[in-house]
């Protein structure tokens, strides 16, 4: 037999920002693969709603209402999830925002923001579960979720741009220094898939027909496209992969959109 297992059955895995969107469909894709679940994000009836579509599937959900910008509740919450799950085998670095104001206008406000949601908090998170993952002695998987404009010049803005690019090189770094506890560390680069972060966007005609222009496959992703991929990286048939970014695009590779 030389097929590895593409399933998570026994493991556990603590998703952030798993209220909704991406996370959600992760985390539900997750318990489909036979994991529990650990979710973080600040919006209680999120995480409710979660927990519920995760117990209906026969696994279990912790769920634990968080600001992952926030040192002090994330320690919390994860010593909180460790004593109640038991252990965190995988961890997938999710929350994040945007605002997409141009550079001229972006503020300091703004700046910060986005910089704490999206870069801060996968550092701070990635940091704790490090610390975990090592002493619990049994390895780990660590999936960040990126984007394409982590490697392209696009519209979405200087400031996110910066720290997808940002959590890319955090990807390998991690991945170079952590090898040795055996925790690979890869990271996931999107393009547009409908969730309440691009709804708005989407609902523009004009706006869809130039991103279809620009995507090779002509259609925005569905989630259950990004959670084969996720389930791939946390499982054994991703063992010997680490420090990479995995693009879920469509094909797109076209700076300037
Ligand atoms: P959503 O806005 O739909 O969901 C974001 C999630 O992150 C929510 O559950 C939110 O919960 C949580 N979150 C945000 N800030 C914090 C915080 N400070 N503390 C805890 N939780 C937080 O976004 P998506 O699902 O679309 O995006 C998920 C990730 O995927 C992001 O990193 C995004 O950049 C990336 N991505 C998305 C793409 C897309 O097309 N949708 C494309 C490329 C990348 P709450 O507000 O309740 O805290």
């Amino acid at each position: 037999m030389v097929l590895p297992s593409f399933q998570l059955s026994g493991k556990i895995a603590l998703i952030t920002g798993g209220g909704r969107g991406i996370g959600r469909a992760l985390a539900i894709g997750f318990a489909e693969a036979g994991a529990d679940v650990i979710l973080l994000s600040r919006t209680a009836k999120d995480l409710e709603e979660v927990k519920g579509q995760v117990e209906a599937l026969g696994r279990k959900a912790f769920i634990y209402q968080t600001d992952v910008t926030v040192r002090e509740e994330v320690a919390e919450a994860i010593r909180s999830a460790k004593a109640e799950a038991g252990s965190i085998d995988i961890l997938v670095n999710n929350a994040g925002m945007n605002i997409r104001s141009k550079a001229m206008d972006v503020t300091d406000e703004e700046w910060r923001q986005i910089m704490d949601t999206n870069l801060t908090s996968a550092f701070i998170v990635s940091q704790e579960i490090g610390k975990v993952m090592k002493e619990q002695g049994t390895g780990g998987r660590m999936i960040n979720i990126a984007s394409v404009a982590g490697h392209l010049a696009l519209r979405t803005g200087v400031v996110y741009g910066a720290t997808k690019a940002a959590m890319i090189q955090m990807t390998k770094i991690l991945a170079f220094e952590w090898g040795k506890y055996d925790i690979n560390v890869n990271a996931i680069g999107p393009w547009y898939f409908e969730t309440p972060l691009t709804e708005k966007l989407l609902q523009d005609e004009e706006y869809v027909k130039d991103i279809l222009a620009v995507t090779p496959l002509k259609r925005i992703g569905q989630l259950p496209e990004l959670v084969g991929p996720a389930v791939f990286l946390a499982s054994d048939a991703a063992s010997y992969i680490s420090g990479q970014t995995l693009y879920v695009d469509g094909g797109m590779t076209i700076n300037g959109f």
